[in-house]
């Protein structure tokens, strides 16, 4: 429903995605009077003479206070980046893709020209880009092949409260980067790290005692309200707050709520479309706001609504800093997060919600204050609130390192040495050393080097054990079939099941399932997409998600460069399908399990490292009897029970044929 153009701050973003601004003149004048009133552009003086003065700071300030938007055109109005270029990373691709944007419209230029971004399967830049927005796995990319980073002169990474692992790695790596090019009297490196609130101490203490600036916001007071009693179900006591806060304020007052994710945010949407049907006050209009939202959709949080309708943007913590949505009044903080979290010893992958830090707290609250003064209300107690962690536990010690660790191994870093803020666990590093080793990447664990293969692997920007896949193709004589499947497992959910028409989903569904198991029915509804016509209508009627599957055709694009450079053979396996899923194993063999013996075993299986884990309910194999004997997946994944997600059958004999060293270990180990 959204397909026809949106205007976003004279910026236009045509239905194909591609991004044009034609700008109006006047436009861009509104947009220079806005800069000039942001915090930042005040006291921009006297931060470009602390930028002069100094080769690394820490910058902190409110968010909105113009630090991402506002600093790098700074330093490039003065020519302070000389020959080389700015670089701003970003923990998120939207938060680069529109950041990027929204400069490129106040310095009334192209996109891609003076102003330009990348990010994975993206690079919006040319020869001319001196402030480039990049998602900071593409710095880490960069730095493997260029560890100095000569192009830039000065670095900027932002959000560095969010902890993310490229983020705490890139904090390594200009570091080492800053030194060596003093030493050798390459061109300076300036290094400013910015951040809404965060530990301060530890990170001056990482950057040699530099610096650090605080910027004085532009907020007003924002009250807090706490919730007397402990709620069970805060989704209920959200919208139950909505609805009183509904029925009582004016609606130019736009509401924010924090939630965890997309199918908790989808399910409080439609509760609130129902309700608002009969409830008192101002029309609604309801905005979700997730990473994985179509890009079309994530704008419309900056639309304007029309004077007398009310807008409640409902977000995951997405909001909390990385963009800013003008006009909130109310915040609603129902206090949790979703992580992602990994145990090192059996590989599983977990998704937990759980309670948000103190500091992310305080970062949703002050959302409320942006234009006017606002309030915030919690929806649990002091007292939990005042029991909480004081920071968010960076990314680093919870999540698995393999890829990290390949791209340190490929800057030429020692993984043992390397100066790190915060260190994973050393378990963590172990099990991704030894899985770098058996997909073939490094020669050994304890003094690693790239192998031939696993300098090949670091050519892709996927995960070092899908690169594996790709490159185990040619022998399978598979690549063509191996590069759709990879591509459209690297983008998101390509099926699109509507809560109220399941059934229905499921039964169109059916033409595209493939007995082998999930990995070839995704196969085959790419191919099939391929073929369509009119692929947006195809793929509605088809309950598939139309700008997945062209972003999965755009990454196979990428990818298929990159075998091409590597002149690699790109051949098809036609019917013989056992040889995609033999090469898919290649790169997938420690993801194996095998079902278990015994009476009413069907569906139940054990992974290769012990766990004990049932088929999704959402794959093909899960209603098949019997069930197979041995299965690949992509995905181990705890919720209350764990999961095999995404699975293939597979003969016990391949991963023998595949990987035999681990097949071996594999049987000792049974
Ligand atoms: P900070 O990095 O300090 O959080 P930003 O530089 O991101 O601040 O944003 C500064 C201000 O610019 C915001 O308060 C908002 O008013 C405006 N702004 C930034 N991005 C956008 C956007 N995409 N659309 C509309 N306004 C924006
Ligand atoms: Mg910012």
């Amino acid at each position: 429903e959204v397909e026809q153009n949106l205007c976003f701050n004279g910026l236009c973003q045509d239905s194909n995605n591609k991004i044009n601004n034609s700008l109006p003149n006047d436009v861009s004048e509104d947009l220079q009077e806005a800069r000039k009133t942001l915090p930042v552009y005040q006291v921009r003086f006297r931060l470009l003479e602390e930028i002069r003065k100094h080769n690394t700071m820490i910058l902190i300030g409110e968010t909105g206070s113009g630090k991402t938007t506002q600093i790098p055109q700074i330093i490039h109005e003065h020519r302070l980046e000389g020959k080389g270029c700015i670089a701003v990373t970003q923990p998120r691709r939207v938060a680069a893709i529109t950041l990027a944007m929204r400069v490129a419209a106040e310095t009334n230029s192209e996109i891609g020209s003076i102003v330009g971004y990348t990010v994975r399967f993206e690079d919006v830049t040319s020869s001319h880009t001196k402030v480039k927005y990049l998602t900071d796995g593409m710095l880490l990319r960069e730095a493997m092949t260029d560890p100095l980073l000569k192009k830039y002169s000065v670095i900027i990474l932002d959000e560095a409260h969010e902890r993310t692992v490229n983020t705490d790695v890139l904090f390594g790596i200009v570091k080492l980067a800053q030194k060596e090019r003093d030493e050798h009297k390459v061109n300076t490196l300036k290094v400013i790290v910015m951040s809404a609130t965060m530990d301060v101490d530890a990170f001056r203490k990482y950057y040699n005692n530099c610096p650090v600036i605080y910027l004085e916001g532009r907020t007003h007071p924002v009250t807090i309200y706490h919730s007397k009693t402990k709620h069970e179900d805060y989704q209920y006591a959200a919208v139950c707050t909505i609805f009183q806060l509904h029925a009582t304020t004016p609606a130019d007052q736009d509401f924010l709520v924090f939630l965890t994710g997309q199918e908790e945010i989808e399910t409080v949407m439609s509760n609130i479309k129902q309700i608002a049907k009969e409830a008192k006050g101002p029309q609604i209009r309801v905005c979700p706001l997730y990473a994985g939202l179509p890009a079309v959709k994530q704008l419309q949080v900056w639309k304007k609504t029309p004077p007398g309708m009310r807008k409640i943007v409902l977000a995951t913590n997405i909001a909390e800093a990385s963009v800013t949505i003008p006009q909130i009044k109310y915040v609603i903080d129902t206090g949790v997060v979703k992580e992602r979290t990994w145990c090192t010893s059996t590989g599983a992958e977990r998704l937990v919600v759980r309670a948000c830090s103190q500091a992310a707290g305080w970062q949703r609250a002050g959302r409320a204050g942006r234009t006017t003064a606002g309030a915030a209300y919690r929806l649990y107690t002091a007292a939990d609130f005042a029991a909480r962690q004081q920071h968010n536990t960076p990314e680093i010690v919870r999540c698995p390192l393999s890829s990290t660790m390949l791209m340190l191994i490929a800057t030429g870093m020692d993984p043992s040495t390397f100066p790190l803020l915060d260190s994973p666990p050393r378990d963590s590093i172990q099990a991704a050393l030894i899985l770098l080793k058996e997909i073939g990447a490094i020669d050994n664990e304890n003094n690693p080097k790239l192998t031939v293969l696993g300098k090949k692997m670091t050519a892709f920007p996927i995960d070092p054990k899908y690169s594996k896949i790709l490159l185990c193709a040619p022998e399978h004589n598979c690549l063509e079939e191996a590069l759709s499947l990879v591509a459209v497992m690297s983008s998101e959910n390509v099926f699109h099941t509507p809560l109220h028409k399941r059934e229905e989903a499921l039964k169109v569904k059916q033409k595209f399932i493939s007995p082998l198991g999930d990995h070839i029915t995704l196969l085959n509804v790419y191919k099939a997409f391929c073929k369509a016509p009119l692929k947006k209508q195809w793929c509605r009627e088809n309950y598939l998600n139309h700008k997945n599957l062209s972003y999965a055709s755009e990454i196979r694009q990428q990818l298929l460069g990159v075998c091409q450079r590597l002149n690699m053979t790109v051949s098809s396996c036609g019917t013989a399908l056992d040889q995609l899923l033999k090469c898919l194993l290649s790169g997938l063999f420690t993801n194996c399990a095998w079902a278990r013996a015994g009476a009413g075993g069907g569906g139940r299986y054990v992974t290769s490292a012990g766990v004990a884990a049932m088929l999704h309910p959402s794959g093909v194999l899960h209603a098949v009897r019997p069930a197979p004997p041995a299965v690949l997946y992509t995905e181990l994944l705890h919720t209350k029970r764990s999961y095999l997600v995404t699975v293939s059958a597979i003969q016990p004999q391949w991963l023998h044929q595949v990987a035999p060293e681990y097949a071996r270990r594999c049987r000792a180990n049974r």
